[in-house]
């Protein structure tokens, strides 16, 4: 079943007096259940979608379909709504909060939605297990290796059972030993869960692990 769905997207940023073309004319379609890569190099446009695709931004023309449901008219309420309940976000930087343990920043999403502490720590104690950092609940960021931090942002990520993960350079911040390691737990949630992971990436090994490779140039699929 068709999951996203674009047609000729495009985005142009306009600083002072100056353009950015950072779409031209984006048309794909994304299944459920992919695990698949938007590869480029730098400045390619990979984000810009990203952002498109997670309703953080708005095209500037073309349209963008999730599950049949039009994006690219949302307001920005509108677009927050759909974002909080569909999408996890997973960043080349983790993105944790420093100041709170493992287990607090997996609970941080629920915590906003008022779902009650006692289920919510049921959830995150069981999720911190399926991704490998059973015993490391209590522990902050600065405790943890940086594997260990992506692993807590992918379960950050997964708390509220997004239909869709976006990973933006998800390995660019760990040796390649560890890189493979969070592509691995990736994939096994991707086949156990159907969540369909999208990663934007120039690494690799994230193109060897997704199934699927989009390869973007100037703002325009090239293959
Ligand atoms: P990638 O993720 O593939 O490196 P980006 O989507 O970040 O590419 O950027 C695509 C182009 O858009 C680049 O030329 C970049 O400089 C420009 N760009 C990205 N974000 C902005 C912004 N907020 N304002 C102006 N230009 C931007
Ligand atoms: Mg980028």
């Amino acid at each position: 079943m068709e999951l996203i769905k674009t047609k000729d997207l495009s985005k142009v940023y306009i600083s002072g007096e100056t353009e950015t073309k950072a779409l031209r004319g984006v048309s794909l379609v994304i299944e459920n259940g992919e695990f698949s890569a938007i590869t480029g190099p730098s400045g390619s446009g990979k984000t810009t979608l990203f952002n498109l695709i997670g309703a953080l931004d708005s095209p500037t023309s073309g349209k963008i379909f999730f599950n049949g449901k039009d994006l690219s008219n949302l307001n920005k309420r509108e677009r927050t709504l759909f974002r909080r309940e569909k999408i996890g976000f997973v960043f080349q930087t983790f993105n944790l909060i420093p100041v709170l343990t493992a287990l607090e920043n997996v609970a941080f999403p629920l915590n906003l939605l008022g779902v009650p502490e006692k289920e919510i720590k049921k959830k995150v104690y069981k999720l911190l297990g399926k991704v490998g950092l059973k015993g490391m609940e209590k522990r902050k960021p600065a405790a943890l290796s940086g594997g260990q931090q992506q692993r807590v942002a992918v379960a950050r990520a997964l708390i509220k059972d997004p239909v869709l993960v976006l990973a933006d350079e998800p390995t660019a911040n760990l040796d390649s030993a560890t890189g493979g390691e969070i592509m691995k737990l990736m994939r096994k949630l991707n086949k156990e869960e159907g969540i369909t992971f999208l990663f934007a990436t120039h690494d690799p090994m994230v193109m060897e692990y997704s199934t699927r490779r989009i390869k973007l140039r100037d703002g325009k699929i090239q293959e």
